[in-house]
């Protein structure tokens, strides 16, 4: 149960609410391309807009790197939120994020009215926690609500440094439905429970694999990372993505598996290429078998279907990383294959953010999954057990 004061703890009516939200969204040409993020943060401003809150929103876009960046600005996320929310929601322009603009905007609400700050990137200080910008942001406010679960793991200004120069801060419903599907995932699965790794690297997820071994009943390792596994296993993988650093970790937790009784399933067969690149020459090979000068870049059809069999009957999956180069058509067979699979499955099905989510919105499967994070990086640090400093600096209850 998370321990931290939420939006229904408080009372807003009349106060100024500043709503850290998470609004990093894909933009081409100015145009917002994936909206989940914009909707997912709609719950918590709804309801402080109909307490009467004056509300605040802020959030960074991208990585401007600490100047104001036009192509980096919120502008349009204000205008495509005006229509959601079907109000006003005015813009803030300073280059600055609390300027004049912001000032004055602030100073004219009325309860229920909404404003939006710009990029909260363009201040250099953002990034480094620095007390300036975080004073400025709380000077706009008498109330703080952290709900950008997907910035939860860094501590900024925005999201932790505010928080020093606020008296009450508290938790949005995204962060809050966030924290409670991957919080009851990992700490109080229901059994069986599958995990399903993948993506470029074992040593980005080492502490996940460590983590998730204490508590699945199976773990599956798929895309770049099986490679170190299958070599450390004295498999021939041609020249396949391969971390030598990580032979003797990779050994080390096929030995945890074994010993904690976890059912660890690594592919079988592999769709190789010998090149690169989605025009590469392909065929499909067993996954210990690669010959020199080809590279794995997808789990094979045999092994699509042993990791859907494995998440049939389970009662609770987490799935983060692809099982290939899935951004190649040729190669995002076996990436598919399981977010069918977890469409498929009765399970509670948790879809850990990232590369992993876009794949399964892409394909259509969204509204199939129990939850879909809105947050990569912070759903992995999650699962790796560590507490995340964005949920750290809120009040206890
Ligand atoms: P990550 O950010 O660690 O989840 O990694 C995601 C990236 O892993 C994606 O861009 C994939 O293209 C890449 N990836 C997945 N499988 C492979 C593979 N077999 N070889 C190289 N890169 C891969």
């Amino acid at each position: 149960m998370l321990n931290k004061k939420t939006v229904d703890d408080i009372n807003v009516k009349g106060k100024r609410v500043l709503v850290r939200c998470d609004f990093n969204v894909p933009l081409i040409d100015g145009k917002i391309t994936d909206e989940n993020r914009l909707v997912a943060a709609l719950p918590t401003i709804k309801k402080l807009i109909n307490d009467g809150g004056k509300v605040i929103l802020c959030s960074h876009l991208g990585k401007p790197k600490g100047e104001a960046k036009k192509d980096l600005s919120l502008a349009p996320v204000a205008a495509r939120l005006s229509e959601l929310l079907g109000q006003e929601v005015v813009f803030a322009a300073d280059d600055n994020v609390v300027g004049e603009h912001a000032k004055e905007a602030v100073a004219n609400m009325k309860d229920g009215d909404v404003v939006l700050l710009e990029n909260t990137r363009f201040r250099p200080e953002e990034t480094k926690n620095e007390d300036a910008f975080s004073k400025d942001l709380a000077s706009l406010c008498d109330i703080f609500v952290n709900d950008a679960f997907g910035t939860a793991h860094r501590a900024h200004c925005s999201n932790v440094g505010v928080t020093k120069f606020v008296d009450t801060a508290v938790v949005g419903y995204l962060m809050e439905k966030e924290i409670a599907f991957l919080g009851n995932a990992v700490n109080d699965p229901k059994r069986p429970f599958v995990a399903i790794l993948g993506g470029a690297k074992v040593s980005s997820k080492i502490s996940v694999i460590e983590n998730l071994l204490d508590k699945v009943d199976t773990l599956i390792i798929g895309g770049g990372m099986m490679f170190t596994f299958i070599k450390a296993m004295g498999g021939q993988i041609g020249k396949s993505l391969l971390e030598e650093d990580y032979l003797d970790y990779a050994l080390k937790m096929i030995d945890k598996a074994k010993e904690k009784n976890v059912n660890l399933l690594l592919p079988v067969d592999v769709v190789i290429a010998d090149d690169f690149s989605n025009d590469a020459n392909r065929q499909t090979v067993k996954a210990d078998a690669i010959p020199d000068g080809w590279m794995g870049l997808d789990i094979g059809p045999e092994t699509e279907k042993i990791f859907a069999d494995a998440v049939k009957d389970a009662k609770t999956v987490v799935w983060n990383g692809p099982m290939g180069t899935f951004e190649m058509p040729n190669f995002a067979s076996g990436t598919k294959a399981v977010a069918k699979a977890l469409a498929n499955t009765d399970a509670t099905t948790i879809i850990g953010g990232g590369d992993s989510a876009a794949a399964v919105n892409q394909l259509g499967f969204g509204d199939k999954m129990t939850h879909i994070s809105t947050g990569g990086g912070a759903s992995l640090e999650f699962l790796e057990g560590k507490e995340l400093p964005g949920v750290a600096a809120a009040n206890n209850k």
